[in-house]
């Protein structure tokens, strides 16, 4: 499932890829992948217009159009992107397609449906009526922000990650392997660290999304001492040797060493 450093990677895809072409046609081939707005509307406002800039806030994509208004790509469970020219036929999946000046397209692609588009003015507006909580990469961000968002819930360290009204953008896998670089355990309560383990807590959590942007997203590319490639059935902790905990927290199948993190 796409969380922040994929969908970074998918903004810094459509900024090498698709801004500042005229986009000539707007193909929706399924109606209910848009959140507030018919079809009718969607290409009435974004044909004949450009993409122009990009932003992101957790797991949101804003793709900025010439003019005005934002476009709003939610990822879901399954969703990616994909520039293509003319000559290719579209990938399976397609549910939305770009077509530019160019004879290029981007192509909204999700095998489940689950992912949105919706069309906004702000985007900061959009994270205020979500209730979003900061985006973990987000330099204004701070130590005392953090502590604050955490030490504000009754949940396990693992649902607090997890929980976008408290920090948007990071799903199961990354939890996970956040929880691993702090040598924490996933079902300790939010509001018991101690102060040095939050310090360590937001500094492995930036860590961790840098890493993985760095990194393309792409769990066969990140360091060998992370947890992320051990993710598996039958899988060891890559500092200690021990076997993996597997275990249902909060609906998600979750990974931790017994030992590392106690
Ligand atoms: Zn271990």
């Amino acid at each position: 499932m796409p969380e922040l450093p994929d969908v970074e990677v998918y903004r810094h895809y459509v900024n090498s890829t698709s801004l500042h072409q005229t986009i000539e046609k707007v193909e929706i081939f399924s109606a209910d992948i848009l959140e507030n707005i018919s079809r009718r509307e969607f290409r009435k406002h974004v044909e004949m217009r450009k993409f122009e800039s990009t932003d992101r806030h957790g797991k949101y994509l804003f793709v900025r159009l010439s003019e005005d208004g934002c476009v709003v790509f939610h990822f879901g469970m399954t969703g990616l992107l994909e520039y293509f020219k003319d000559s290719h036929s579209k990938p399976k999946y397609s549910r939305v397609l770009f077509t530019f000046d160019n004879s290029y397209h981007l192509a909204f692609v999700m095998p489940r449906k689950l992912g949105k588009l919706a069309l906004i003015e702000d985007p900061s507006l959009f994270v205020k009526d979500r209730g979003l909580g900061a985006d973990p990469l987000d330099r204004n961000f701070t130590l005392e922000e953090f502590k604050h968002a955490l030490t504000g819930t009754k949940s396990t360290l693992k649902s607090a990650l997890m929980n976008q009204k408290c920090i948007a953008g990071i799903g199961n896998i990354y939890s996970d392997e956040i929880l691993f670089q702090a040598r924490l355990n996933p079902r300790t309560k939010a509001g018991q660290l101690s102060e040095q383990s939050i310090k360590e807590l937001y500094h492995a959590m930036k860590k961790v999304l840098k890493k993985s942007i760095e990194n393309q997203a792409d769990p066969n590319q990140m360091p060998r001492n992370y947890l992320i490639a051990h993710r598996k059935k039958g899988g060891a902790c890559p500092a200690c040797g021990e076997d993996l905990i597997v275990e249902k927290i909060s609906g998600r199948t979750s990974y931790h060493c017994p030992e590392c993190q106690r």
